[in-house]
């Protein structure tokens, strides 16, 4: 365990301040808009510091990006519904226990079935086709969404050709690659095909797999073979590992030490030790703590690792619990 003390305080405070920016983000940002939303918010909700008062007109705003077709924008500009802003979007609903009783779910599923490839890949939007975009990562969003969506519909996404797609982007490496056809296995991409083949029903060839992970561990973790350690891929290849209910082969001293060296004195997480904030390594940087035997000690709440969302959250989205009050 790291010397390195828990910054909880100011990682609270971060959090809370990339939220109140959102409103007044530059407009280059606001496709990822909802995106930095759902980071912030779930890094609060790991801290157990998600104030939910006030929370109505954030449930408004994101309702207010749902599009006629079934997704979700990814911000309020008009635009195409977008797979990753869907899957965001779905993702930050839950975290502010919004009543789900306006999700469309029928229309989300008519939304992944128009994203989806004759190769079972998925397009980030039904007007975006084209394969070069339809990676691993939008498989994820889907299949996360297609569990959501599933609960009140019977028709389904091709889930066969959907799992095939994912197998064929595994490399000789024994991991997964972005697409078929691409030579290098990446963390993240490992990650997004692991997890989507366990929503799918899919296996995954665990000790390959697992062996590349666990290689890819200095103290932190790389994303591939020569590359420097970065927050994020503890949560990647982590998260990939505990997927695979691998995770007690992480070196998790190391791990943390490496995560609580990257904290910003300001709150937040950099990918590395000295690099400034972003929300999206810091709110992986505490999945990443949340998946580790760390997490009681540093006051952080469980995740399930294949839904990168706490349990009681995951079963809230499902439908499986009801509205707080
Ligand atoms: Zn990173």
């Amino acid at each position: 365990m790291s010397q390195r003390t828990f910054k909880r305080n100011a990682h609270i405070g971060y959090f809370k301040r990339c939220l109140s920016v959102l409103p007044q983000a530059a407009e280059e940002h606001d496709v990822n808009r909802v995106t930095i939303a759902f980071f912030s918010l779930a890094g609060l909700e790991l801290l157990g510091a998600l104030d939910r008062t006030g929370r109505d007109g954030w449930i408004e705003w994101l309702w207010n990006l749902q599009e006629a077709d079934g997704g979700f924008r990814g911000s309020p500009i008009p635009g195409p519904a977008h797979l990753p802003s869907t899957y965001t979007a779905l993702c930050a609903l839950a975290l502010l226990r919004a009543p789900l009783d306006r999700l469309d779910r029928r229309g989300l599923m008519r939304f992944l079935r128009a994203c989806q490839a004759e190769d079972g890949s998925f397009s980030p939007s039904p007007r975006m086709p084209g394969a070069f975009q339809n990676d691993t990562r939008m498989s994820y969003c889907a299949a996360v969404a297609r569990a959501v969506a599933l609960g009140g519909e019977t028709e389904d996404i091709d889930v066969e050709k959907a799992r095939a797609f994912l197998t064929r982007c595994r490399t000789w490496e024994g991991a997964y690659a972005a697409r078929p056809g691409v030579v290098e296995a990446q963390g993240g991409t490992t990650y997004c095909a692991v997890a989507a083949l366990n929503l799918l029903g899919g296996v995954a060839d665990v000790g390959e797999t697992t062996r590349w992970l666990v290689q890819r561990q200095l103290g932190g973790f790389q994303g591939r073979p020569g590359k420097l350690e970065d927050v994020c891929y503890s949560f990647w290849c982590g998260g990939a590992l505990a997927t695979l209910n691998q995770a007690e082969l992480v070196n998790s001293p190391a791990n943390t030490s490496f995560i609580l060296d990257a904290q910003s004195p300001i709150g937040g997480f950099g990918k590395a030790p000295s690099d400034f904030p972003d929300p999206f390594h810091s709110y992986l940087a505490l999945a990443a703590l949340a998946l580790t035997p760390a997490r009681e000690e540093l006051g952080l709440k469980a995740i399930d690792a294949v839904w990168n969302l706490p349990f009681d959250v995951r079963d809230y989205l499902m439908g499986s619990a009801g509205p707080s009050q």
